[in-house]
């Protein structure tokens, strides 16, 4: 089953004010709550996402594991980064 995108994707927000973050966090209701609450906390793209510590993101009002774990699943966490892309030449 292919991944909706933002321009097949049901969701006003995706529609209407798409954002980098939209296909990277995904297209369920999980990915639309992490989206929404990241834009209204000011952060739009993916290099601001990546400076974001798991304490920080959880600071964020609503912002609940669930909402953690995706991001984390797209986005490593900035102390994790080398060891996650310690195989890969930069
Ligand atoms: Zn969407």
């Amino acid at each position: 089953m292919p991944e909706p995108t933002a321009t097949s994707c049901a969701a006003r927000a995706c529609r209407d004010y798409p954002t980098e973050l939209d296909d990277v966090l995904g297209h369920d209701q999980v990915g639309h709550l992490a989206r929404n609450l990241l834009c209204r906390s000011g952060i739009s793209t993916v290099c601001e996402l990546r400076e974001m510590t798991d304490q920080q993101l959880l600071s964020i009002d609503k912002f609940g594991q669930r909402c953690l774990a995706r991001v984390r699943e797209k986005v490593p966490a900035p102390q994790s980064r080398s060891r996650a892309w310690a195989s890969a030449p930069s």
